[in-house]
Parts: structure tokens; sequence; C-alpha cells
């Protein structure tokens, strides 16, 4: 299959969980049974995470997956951001929305959903990203909320989860030209609170970074597992805690991101504690606009 299949099929793949996940999101709901949800029916459809899927409530804004053993349930009112990552053979899909529970769409989702359409009504090759982070900035600002300006959207590679171009969510003065068959994803992100998240010093969601020499056996074993997994696209706590059990992957993660081995995102919040919406999706640059495939 080319490459261009490949984006499609992982497309098709995000879109189908995506539509199918939103009838489990409900009151009372386990966070870790969606997720599981999510990432079992990203294989069953052919495909493979591109990354933990992403659930992240309310003034968390991104990085949240759950742990093993997450007690944690939705509450009528939460602002759930459920992002999705798919691949197929490394051609990644990137996806998200936000679900408000038990309610429907009110004006800080509708927010990041139009300032995502705007967005991409504009894509086209020669148009900059700054432009683009500058109609991002309008929409969302139209409805009386903030973007997050220091979230981006961002390229896509193969088995890379974020390469250049960065595209801001706010005008950054200058940018980069689209060109034809750049692969991107737009992620508008929009809250009632500052603007900006920082980090909550959690950590959930780990990447390889390098091959260091290791002296503890257990995170000699553990980094094995990384690299035959996982390779180079994130992998989440959770995962690992199937296979050593959450104690021992804790201890192996917090050696192996001591000794530089793996790098850890942080969960990130926002910084007033504002409620944060998202909306995201993958497309390709074409000859005169954008073929949106998530
Ligand atoms: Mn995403
Ligand atoms: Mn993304």
């Amino acid at each position: 299959m080319d490459p261009h299949d490949q984006y499609l099929k992982a497309g098709e793949i995000a879109r189908k969980v995506k539509t199918e996940s939103h009838d489990i999101i409900k009151q009372g709901a386990k966070y870790v049974d969606v997720a599981k949800f999510i990432e079992s029916k990203i294989k069953e459809y052919g495909g493979a995470p591109a990354f933990p899927v992403n659930i992240s409530v309310n003034n968390i804004s991104a990085h949240y997956t759950p742990t093993i053993d997450d007690a944690k349930t939705f509450a009528k009112g939460d602002y759930v951001k459920v992002d999705i990552g798919a691949h197929v053979d490394g051609y990644i899909s990137d996806t998200a929305f936000t679900v408000k529970v038990g309610e429907s769409d009110d004006d800080l989702i509708i927010a990041s959903k139009e300032a995502l359409s705007a967005a991409i009504d504009m894509v086209r090759p020669g148009v900059k990203t700054n432009e683009i982070g500058r109609v991002i900035n309008e929409t969302i600002t139209g409805y009386g909320f903030k973007p997050i300006e220091n979230l981006t959207g961002h390229g896509l590679d193969r088995y890379l989860t974020h390469s250049s171009p960065s595209i801001p969510n706010v005008d950054t003065g200058q940018g980069v030209a689209l060109k034809e068959g750049d692969i991107i994803a737009i992620e508008p992100f929009a809250t009632d609170g500052a603007g900006r998240v920082m980090d909550d010093e959690q950590y959930l969601i780990f990447k390889y970074l390098a091959d260091r020499p290791i002296r503890l056996p257990l995170a000699r074993k553990v980094m094995q597992t990384i690299k035959r997994n996982y390779s180079n696209l994130p992998f989440a706590q959770r995962w690992l805690s199937e296979i050593y059990t959450k104690r021992k992957t804790e201890f192996a993660l917090k050696y192996l991101v001591r000794s530089s081995s793996i790098y850890a995102y942080s969960v990130l919040k926002e910084m007033d504690g504002g409620n944060v919406s998202q909306s995201e999706h993958s497309m390709i640059i074409t000859a005169d606009g954008a073929e949106v495939y998530t």
C-alpha cells in the first residue's frame, strides 16, 4: 500500500473509533474502560495506537491517560477531551473531540470546533502557519474564550507524532508556508481560563529517547519491551503495568527517565484552572486545499 492509502486507512480507523466511543462516555463510566475500549478497537480495525488515548477532563488539558487501576469516573457536566492516535505501518492519524458529559455541546466546545473548521477552510499551499493561528485565535475569542497559546498542532511523519511545522493557536508573527503533500494536525484548544497550560508534574505517557547503559535488570527488561513494542512512539505506563505490574513499572520508568533513556510527558493543566475544549483533525495538504483524513 502506498503511504497515501496508509494515512487514509489510519484515519478511517480513528474516525470509526471516535464515533463509537461517544456512546460510552457517560456519567459513572470509568476513564480506564473508555481508554481500553478505544485502544482495543483501533487494533480490531487493523491499526495500532500511535500514542495512548488521552482522556483529559475539565482543566486537565492534555497528556492524561488512565493508570491500570484508575478509579476515576465521569461526572455530569465534565468537559472530556478524547485524543486518539492510530497508525498503520507507522502512518499516523491524530484526532480529538470534546464532549460535555450528559449535556449537549455548549459554546466552549463549539468555539474549538469552529476554530478547527475555519482553519481547515483556509489551508492550502502557501498559507503560513501563523495565519492559521490568527484565524483560530479570532474564532475562539469571537466566542468570548481564549485559545491555549502554548499548545500547538504539528506535522506528522512516519512513526513520528510531532514533526515540523508546528501550527500555533495564535498569530506568532512569523510562520512557515505550507506545501503540497505536507501532513499536518491542527488542534485548537479553547478555555475560559488564562489561555496557557503548565505542567501538573504527573507522568503517565513516555517515549523512547536513547540507548544508555542500564544497570538495573528490571529496567533493562522494561527498556527492551519499550523498544520492541513501541519503538519511537509514545506509550502508557498502563500498557507496561499489564506486563510488569504497576509497582514495578513505576519504579522502572522512574529509573529510565533519570538515566535519560526515555522522555516523560507531563500531564498539562490550565494555568488558571479553566475548563478546556479541544478539536483536532489530521490532513494532507493538496494543490488547492486539504484532504482531511480523520
Ligand atoms: Mn491529538
Ligand atoms: Mn496532535
